[in-house]
């Protein structure tokens, strides 16, 4: 597998191989999509508990922000860059990152102070930081649950063989039971006013629009000198995945970054002792390269220039989202190791140095 995400040492045919899995994976995947979703849909809001109420359509990234870098009301995808077949490569903001697990009315409420783009005009409060965890962890909570379910309908089905199935079942299990905790946490740190749970380790307005939008939480493997932060090889019941949240909201003029993580997650130590030294445009380059290489609900731009988005150096690393995603694993930790240095950061383009309106 580590062969795999060495991709500068790929042949032609090994990619060609890589192709057709892919497809093959899309295949099944979509054909099984939309039972497994129904299946993994909770029977009670998981906010304020009331038994099948009617579920929002509630949104990873909020319409507020996308609206900003929206054209005719449509953002990019991850997939105009890597053009996987099968998916699209643009989406409606109304339709983006979706998750059920949540009902109308709390979804109206709960979100509140930090999707009102007037609230940053001052700096981010303790409850504006804890909904953006809250969020984060439903979306994480409602891609395990749809995964979960999809691999045991996979498994029914002999698909794919039983030990794999079962083994990633174990570990979406434990990422669940995970994110479970995050999401408990942020609820009653809201409820309670709680502050400084969150360590905001940088937050900064710029003053552009920058042609992309980002909210997730993401398991870094690796620091910036290489150190591991989550050991993905490491499957002790007892060992659980830290994450690091990362917002990239687009505003009417402006731009806010944010990166946290839970204060009990001191494997991060090393990695915001690295990342605070570095300059601005270094700190939004490792951003920028994260954002590309772990994550799949990345939204950019229609008003981006061609090419930045088929940038050769952009598509490998985005692939490396997508490998991760077919493969159902999250082995590959070489290939990004090797990927993780600042030389290789400055190798794709850095969206967050561009101005949207400029278009460069
Ligand atoms: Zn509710």
């Amino acid at each position: 597998m580590d062969k795999l995400f060495n991709l500068g040492n790929i042949s032609d045919a090994e990619r060609a191989l890589m192709e057709k899995r892919k497809v093959d994976f899309s295949k099944i995947r979509s054909k099984f999509k939309n039972e497994s979703r129904k299946d993994s849909k909770p029977t009670e809001c998981l906010v304020c508990k009331q038994e099948t109420p009617k579920f929002c359509n509630s949104h990873s990234m909020p319409a507020s922000f996308l609206r900003n870098i929206a054209v005719e009301g449509k953002v990019h995808t991850t997939n105009k860059i890597i053009d996987m077949p099968l998916l699209g490569t643009e989406e409606g903001v109304n339709k983006i990152g979706t998750f059920k697990l949540i009902c109308r009315d709390c979804d109206s409420k709960i979100f509140q102070e930090y999707e009102e783009p007037a609230n940053y005009n001052n700096a981010p409060t303790d409850k504006m930081i804890a909904q953006i965890a809250m969020k984060n962890h439903l979306r994480s909570i409602g891609k395990r649950r749809d995964e979960i379910s999809l691999y045991k309908n996979l498994n029914g089905l002999g698909q794919i063989n039983n030990p794999f199935i079962n083994g990633m079942l174990e570990v979406q299990t434990l990422d669940l039971n995970e994110y479970l905790r995050g999401f408990k946490k942020a609820k009653r740190a809201i409820e309670k006013n709680w502050e400084n749970e969150y360590y905001l380790f940088f937050s900064e307005k710029l003053n552009y629009v920058v042609p992309l939008a980002f909210q997730g939480e993401i398991s870094l493997h690796f620091d910036l000198d290489g150190n591991i932060i989550n050991d993905v090889y490491n499957k002790s019941k007892k060992y659980i995945i830290q994450t690091i949240h990362i917002s990239v909201f687009p505003l009417e003029s402006t731009t806010i970054i944010m990166l946290f993580i839970d204060k009990n997650h001191k494997r991060y130590r090393r990695f915001y002792q690295q990342f605070n030294k570095l300059n601005l445009e270094q700190k939004l380059g490792v951003i920028n390269f994260i954002i590309f290489s772990y994550a799949e609900d990345v939204f950019m731009s229609k008003k981006l220039h061609e090419n930045y988005l088929k940038n050769e150096n952009l598509q490998k690393v985005a692939d490396l989202t997508s490998i991760q995603f077919f493969d159902g694993t999250k082995d590959g930790s070489n290939g990004l190791k090797n990927s993780f240095d600042l030389s290789n950061m400055n190798n794709i383009p850095n969206f967050l140095l561009i101005d949207v309106e400029k278009g460069s």
